[in-house]
């Protein structure tokens, strides 16, 4: 099979599969009261994304569910320009197929429907992050699957990579896992005693809105945890999302607090990003963002008013996260020296 065959054929592949993999992520006790199809789920309400768009659009890195990579060139890395943010219509931006329109409906309709309040409570922190694990939860058993019919496909180079990459989505399966059947008791028991946010509040509507997970490996101040390095025990795992109600951002982080640890990754993390001076939280959070998360969507009047330079940082940063090669990038490095948006950052808020 010649290289241009073979991407066809994985490409047709990944067309396939996504919907397929369609099911309704709720607890499995909640699963007999399934109804109607598998929608596809915003993780970032429509509403807040139509905010920022342009004729119904937005620019981020991911047409409806996956990245887009080339993989012919997974050995070597993975080409620049196709980590270059594309124009994306709202209907595709930060979807997954992981829901019944039932349980869409009903569980989120506290963030969703009640459009233009958002009452930083638990119950709502909680369900951002809830629908923003499920959907790390949906994707990485989507790219084992790949994998594993990947690897059957390939050899020497590709294959050994994608050997190794196997290994890392098992062990984040795994995590992830735990993490799920925590947030189902406590979507089940309503107990949020040991799930905690921190909410950093702003008086503008955000230019870049996101939803993601992350095991923290820097903090604000460029120091370096050791989390992902300990494959004995579960990492803490940061869940974030950036919206909008009305007028006003919120930057929701959240973690879950195990009490049997001294001490807490997590914790240390959002301190650090408590300590950067107010005038830099958005820069900051913008750095975070980009050297963190695929599923980001960001203002197309915002993106094209930046400087090449900047530009250029952000697209960069981003590579980093996607790329098979690079280190994890620090972040802080490119917050201190660059002013990329000032949401006026207007306090924080400990829930
Ligand atoms: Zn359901």
């Amino acid at each position: 099979m010649n290289p241009e065959d073979f991407e066809k054929n994985i490409n047709h592949f990944i067309k396939e599969r996504k919907y397929k993999k369609s099911e309704c992520l709720v607890p499995y006790t909640m699963r007999n009261k399934c109804k109607g199809k598998i929608v596809k789920a915003h993780t970032i309400p429509k509403m807040c994304l139509k905010k920022i768009s342009q004729d119904g659009h937005l620019f981020g890195f991911i047409k409806g569910m996956i990245p887009e990579v080339n993989y012919n060139k997974l050995s070597e890395s993975i080409d620049k320009k196709a980590i270059e943010p594309k124009k994306i219509g709202i209907k595709e931006a930060s979807i997954f197929t992981g829901f019944c329109q039932k349980h869409d409906n009903e569980l989120f309709k506290i963030i969703e429907k009640n459009y233009g309040n958002f009452n930083c409570k638990k119950e709502e922190c909680f369900l951002y992050s809830y629908r923003t694990l499920c959907r790390e939860f949906f994707l990485k058993k989507i790219a084992k699957d790949d994998l594993k019919y990947l690897i059957n496909k390939t050899k020497d180079g590709i294959q050994e990579w994608l050997l190794l990459r196997s290994v890392g989505i098992e062990q984040s399966i795994k995590d992830l896992e735990y993490y799920k059947n925590t947030f189902d008791n406590i979507l089940r028991n309503r107990d949020y005693k040991n799930f905690k946010s921190l909410i950093v509040l702003f008086d503008r509507i955000p230019s870049v809105m996101a939803s993601g997970a992350s095991i923290p490996i820097y903090d604000f101040g460029g120091n370096r945890f050791k989390e992902i390095e300990n494959f004995n025990k579960v990492p803490d795992i940061i869940f974030y999302n950036i919206v909008s109600y009305g007028e006003k951002g919120y930057a929701i982080f959240a973690w879950v607090e195990d009490s049997n640890k001294s001490e807490s990754v997590a914790k240390k993390f959002v301190q650090s990003l408590r300590n950067v001076a107010d005038s830099k939280k958005t820069d900051a959070i913008i750095s975070f963002l980009f050297a963190s998360c695929e599923n980001i969507y960001f203002s197309p009047y915002w993106w094209s008013k930046l400087s090449e330079n900047k530009k250029n940082i952000l697209s960069n940063i981003f590579y980093k996260v996607v790329s098979p090669i690079e280190d994890f990038p620090d972040f802080s490095k490119i917050y201190i020296d660059n002013c990329f948006d000032d949401w006026n950052f207007s306090g924080v808020s400990d829930i």
